[in-house]
């Protein structure tokens, strides 16, 4: 059947990547976008299907429209971006949960949230289930990502427990690939524009903390795959994919697949920096039997023909 689908972020990274999915399984889908930290080219591919809408908007607004399905995906994601105006950050979190509850509560339409591995903080257990409750600093810098999106959480748990609205909550892990911005500042992204250009590789810390890296259409499917759950199945979802890597495997990966001569080098680790992630997927796997099929090497092969693309290699 096909749907009225609203993406919010949906001319980010991972929105995108969602738009497109969407709009091939054959729904009508309203992309919504303040352009923060997405871009236009993400989408303009997009613009020509008649069943593709972009709507310039800010999620801390209000906002109606007609849909069955959302997917709340706005709000800036790198630790740069998200830090440039935290209070903004927290806004976006926390209001722009708030209005995209309203509106699902009032269409009775299903509402996914693309919450966070941050919300585990610098976590104590490894790797982390849904069940633990996470190790946040509530007043660092990382904060107003960490608790905004915790706050999400609490409200939509709260709209489903009171005003019983079909929510899903997907804890994302680590999400890499084609049209990440080259300027981003997250670690895959950095670490290949550096390469190809031939610039230092900046490592924080000793490189020793660890990621696990999830590639985009692994991720997609994920999100699709818990939107499509019966009513009950509200999360919260760790997705993400479990193979773990340190911040030096990855660049010795990175300098191997560019070729690059670069050199590494040593940076301070910013503060509350967590040291090791790790999603424990089990409920995916049982719920919507969901496994990410793209091992790294294969998915940074994808990712740095992107970027040797958009920089002209
Ligand atoms: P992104 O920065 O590429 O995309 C976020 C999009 O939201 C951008 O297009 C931005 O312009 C838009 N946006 C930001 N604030 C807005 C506002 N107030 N109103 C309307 N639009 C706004 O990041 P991404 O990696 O695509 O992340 C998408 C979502 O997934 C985010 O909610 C992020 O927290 C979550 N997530 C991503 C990862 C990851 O590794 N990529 C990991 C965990 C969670
Ligand atoms: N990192 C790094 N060099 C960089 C950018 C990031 O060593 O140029 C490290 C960062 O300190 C963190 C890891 O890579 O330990 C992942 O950082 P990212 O910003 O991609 O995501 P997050 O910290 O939110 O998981």
């Amino acid at each position: 059947m096909k749907k009225r689908i609203l993406v919010t972020g949906g001319a980010g990274f991972v929105g995108s990547h969602l738009c497109e999915a969407l709009l091939k399984k054959g729904h009508e889908v309203f992309c919504l976008d303040n352009f923060f930290t997405g871009q236009k080219k993400n989408i303009l591919h997009l613009l020509d299907d008649p069943y593709f809408e972009l709507i310039r908007h800010d999620i801390t607004m209000p906002f109606f429209i007609e849909a069955d399905e959302i997917y709340n995906l706005a709000c800036p994601a790198s630790p740069i971006h998200y830090q440039y105006n935290g209070i903004k950050t927290i806004k976006t979190s926390v209001m722009g949960a708030i209005n995209m509850l309203g509106l699902a509560k009032r269409l009775n339409a299903k509402v996914l949230q693309a919450s966070t591995s941050e919300v585990y903080g610098d976590p104590e257990i490894h790797p982390q289930p849904e069940h633990y409750w996470g190790n946040v600093n509530p007043i660092g810098p990382r904060a107003c990502y960490d608790e905004g999106k915790r706050c999400a959480e609490a409200l939509f748990v709260n709209y489903h427990r009171q005003n019983h609205v079909k929510i899903k909550i997907a804890r994302i892990f680590n999400t890499y690939g084609p049209r990440m911005h080259p300027n981003d500042g997250r670690v895959v992204s950095n670490f290949i524009v550096q390469a190809l250009n031939g610039e230092d590789i900046t490592i924080f810390g000793d490189g020793e903390q660890t990621r696990s890296f999830c590639y985009v259409d692994d991720m997609v499917r994920a999100l699709i795959g818990l939107m499509e759950t019966p009513d009950e199945v509200t999360g919260p979802m760790n997705l993400g994919n479990p193979g773990e890597f340190t911040m030096l495997q990855l660049a010795e990966l990175v300098l191997k697949l560019t070729g690059s001569s670069s050199k590494i080098t040593f940076l301070p680790l910013p503060q509350d920096d967590p040291m090791q992630r790790q999603p424990d997927i089990t409920l995916a796997r049982k719920t919507i039997a969901w496994e990410p099929h793209t091992h790294l090497e294969e998915g940074l092969k994808h990712t740095i023909q992107y970027f040797k693309n958009i920089l002209n290699f």
